[in-house]
């Protein structure tokens, strides 16, 4: 295995010299042909080889038997023989010397063990003579840099040269969306169907773009992650500088988990794909016309500083759309300062509202747009500005965009996304718009939803990034005693006392507690932790007390304690007979702001999931929960508290203070440590984590072990 060549970087593969396509057919309407004519007709600018032992020439090219009959060096090999055929034609390529093969043919892993078996081979003789691989069973490359000008595959179109690189591991769906591209104005420098992934990974393909400067902006579509762990590290690295913007489909295969906690049960969905986008930076679209709307945003001429933004419109509807769809993504629609009201009142009739949103009503006409337009970029409380046009009669798309072009160059370093609502289409006066660096869009939410990406995009990457360091006050070995002594039982799961010490030794606070085997030690430990207190039953057999009446609280008294006790020993006998008891936990009552949930799952592929979300016995009903990857920074475990729908109730809220965030976000963070060290954790529960005005305290603990 050691001895293997070093591989070229993956850079020849895009970007060759000389091309031999390796089952090049004279039949139209077979792939062979088809990808032979497109390199021909899209002037790939280096030497195409048509291989192919039967025919004299193709396309008008001379043909030749095998790869090493062709009079040059040949840098990339592109394979469209049968499968059958694909480990020889490899085999070929590898002994003429080509730096690396890009694998049409299908059958191969897609197709079952026999499949997989043949990918395997072919994977060896490429690592044998130190080539690369592009799929197999993919749809070809595309760089459409002149100086390069390939188009390897069998689409009919190629797309405009742009900065935007694009991988996509469904190869139709990725030349299906290139047809696009043209039209909606995305320019494109490279395109890779991965196809199987055998060699080449879309891992390789970020780190291949992350430092080609003619790539500004990354498109993926995927399905599968290979290695989650890498990809995380790479894109959340690569996201500081350029975006991504990902399309991802199918559900991650979480569901084998058997789940008995809550976070095992809430984790049973693609949440770690969504954990894993939003912790690498990367902008995630619902479809690919979202993918489309956000990619075309990172056209714009600047990048928003703020989330102020101002809306321009000549008609009422589209205004409250636009202001109800910016409010919805977070975006600030500021007040108009005083002197550009001033400026733009005698501009305007009476019945114009000089507002944000700034409606000029029907009446409007270009000098008006460009003139508004004007007046709000050169707002210093406005960082952004979206003018949206209702064609009435009279006035023409074109001579709006125009206008909107003029009075946008007042001042260039604000961004303008433009709506241009047409009736049927994309909207005249697209093009200047675009060529001016402000993308347009048909629908003023399409159009909130990109600023809002765009603002993102610029918050991740100003957001300090520090290295994740160990929370202080971890007690390693403390935390390896508890663990030890429930595997050495055999236990499947640690005891309530055990799940909140293993807590309480990784420096998450606790609720105060003593264990009582009798009524009258229970009486004992109240009087020693102050009444009011609360009465637990303590039996591993018993998942969820609350269900069987098994957790009494606002004790005030020894004789209401003794009336609990008995009534909740009688109720458990009733309700769960062959629960084996160990007696009662009697805790301190915690006081606080509102009940949460932090908790750990295990991803067979992601690794330890860490969740929060709004928690208590609700937390089912609710279902208000995000996932990380453990570990998190503060940033990271702050941003997940932000993330919750129900976010609100953690701030200040309706007469109540707001809860200590960076208290949750610290017992987050020393979940995710625990997980780390503790890989035998498969599932952890704290519910609930109390918020409190300071501090948090876990009450409720369970942790399953294996
Ligand atoms: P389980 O989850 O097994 O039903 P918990 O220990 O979580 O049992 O208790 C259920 C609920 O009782 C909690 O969500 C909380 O509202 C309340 N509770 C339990 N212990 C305390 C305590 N020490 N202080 C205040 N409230 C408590
Ligand atoms: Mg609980």
């Amino acid at each position: 295995m050691t001895d293997h060549p070093v591989p070229p970087p993956l850079g020849v593969l895009l970007a060759p010299s000389t091309i031999a396509v390796i089952g090049a057919s004279r039949r139209e309407n077979t792939i062979g042909h088809q990808i032979l004519h497109n390199l021909l007709t899209f002037g790939f600018t280096g030497a195409v080889y048509p291989v192919n032992p039967s025919a004299r020439s193709i396309c008008g090219v001379r043909a030749y038997a095998h790869v090493v009959d062709a009079p040059d060096p040949v840098d990339v090999g592109v394979v469209v023989v049968p499968k059958d055929r694909v480990v020889e034609a490899v085999e070929e390529c590898g002994a003429a010397g080509v730096k690396g093969v890009v694998v049409i043919s299908a059958g191969f892993r897609e197709v079952g063990p026999e499949g997989l078996a043949r990918e395997r081979a072919v994977l060896e003789v490429v690592r044998r003579h130190g080539m690369r691989m592009i799929g197999p069973n993919c749809m070809g490359v595309i760089n459409c840099d002149p100086a390069v000008s390939m188009n390897a595959t069998f689409t009919g179109t190629m797309p405009p040269f742009g900065r935007a690189a694009f991988v996509s591991q469904s190869g139709a769906l990725g030349l299906s969306v290139l047809d696009y591209a043209r039209e909606y104005g995305i320019g494109i420098s490279q395109f890779v169907s991965v196809g199987n992934k055998a060699d080449v990974s879309g891992n390789d393909l970020l780190m291949q773009w992350e430092n080609d400067p003619s790539v500004g902006v990354i498109l993926m579509y995927v399905e599968s992650f290979g290695n989650p762990a890498r990809f995380l590290e790479i894109a959340r690295r690569l996201t500081k500088r350029k975006p991504i913007i990902a399309v991802k489909s199918g559900r991650s295969r979480a569901g084998a988990r058997a789940a008995t906690s809550h976070t095992g049960a809430l984790a049973a969905s693609d949440v770690a794909v969504d954990a894993l986008l939003a912790q690498a930076g990367v902008l995630r679209a619902s479809s690919v016309e979202e993918l489309f709307d956000m990619a075309t945003a990172f056209g714009a001429r600047a990048l928003p500083r703020s989330r102020r933004t101002a809306v321009l419109t000549n008609a009422g509807g589209p205004g409250i759309l636009a202001a109800d769809a910016m409010e919805a993504c977070g975006l600030d629609l500021a007040e108009l300062s005083p002197a550009t009201i001033d400026g733009l009142r005698p501009l305007f009739p009476a019945e114009a509202s000089i507002h944000n949103p700034l409606d000029m009503i029907a009446s409007a006409t270009p000098a008006g747009y460009r003139a508004a337009m004007a007046a709000l970029l050169n707002d210093p409380g406005i960082d952004a500005v979206v003018p949206i046009f209702v064609p009435p009669f009279g006035v023409k798309q074109e001579d709006v965009a125009d206008a909107i072009v003029g009075g946008a160059s007042a001042n260039t370093e604000k961004t303008v996304l433009a709506v241009l609502m047409g009736r049927e289409g994309l909207p005249q006066g697209r093009k200047e718009l675009l060529a001016a660096g402000i993308p347009t869009y048909i629908f003023p939410e399409s159009a909130a939803r990109a600023l809002s990406t765009l603002n993102r995009h610029v918050e991740w990457a100003a957001r300090p990034a520090p290295p994740i360091t160990t929370p202080a006050g971890v007690d390693r070995v403390a935390g390896r005693r508890i663990i030890d002594v429930a595997r050495r039982d055999g236990r499947a799961n640690l005891t309530q006392v055990e799940s909140l010490d293993l807590l309480a030794a990784y420096g998450i606070p606790i609720a105060r507690g003593m264990v009582a085997v009798t009524v009258d030690d229970a009486v004992a430990a109240a009087e020693e932790l102050r009444y009011p207190v609360v009465l637990k039953i303590l039996s591993s057999d018993i998942v969820h007390k609350t269900e069987v009446g098994a957790v009494r609280v606002g004790i005030g008294s020894a004789r209401q304690l003794r009336d609990e006790y008995a009534d909740l020993m009688a109720r458990v006998r009733a309700r769960a007979p062959a629960a084996r008891i160990r007696g009662v936990l009697v805790q301190e009552t915690a006081r606080g702001l509102c009940e949460t949930i932090a908790g750990v799952a295990r991803d067979p592929a992601f690794g330890p999931l860490l969740m929060f979300g709004l928690g208590g016995v609700l937390v089912e009903a609710l279902h208000d929960v995000v996932f990380r990857i453990a570990p998190v920074d503060d940033a990271e475990a702050c941003s997940m508290l932000s993330s919750i729908r129900g976010a609100a109730m953690l701030g200040a809220f309706r007469g109540s203070p707001a809860s200590d965030r960076n208290a949750l976000a610290s017992v987050i963070r020393r979940l995710g440590q625990l997980a780390l060290d503790f890989p035998e954790i498969l599932e952890l529960d704290v519910n609930p984590l109390l918020a409190r005005v300071q501090g948090a305290t876990a009450i409720d603990a369970r942790v399953r072990i294996g």
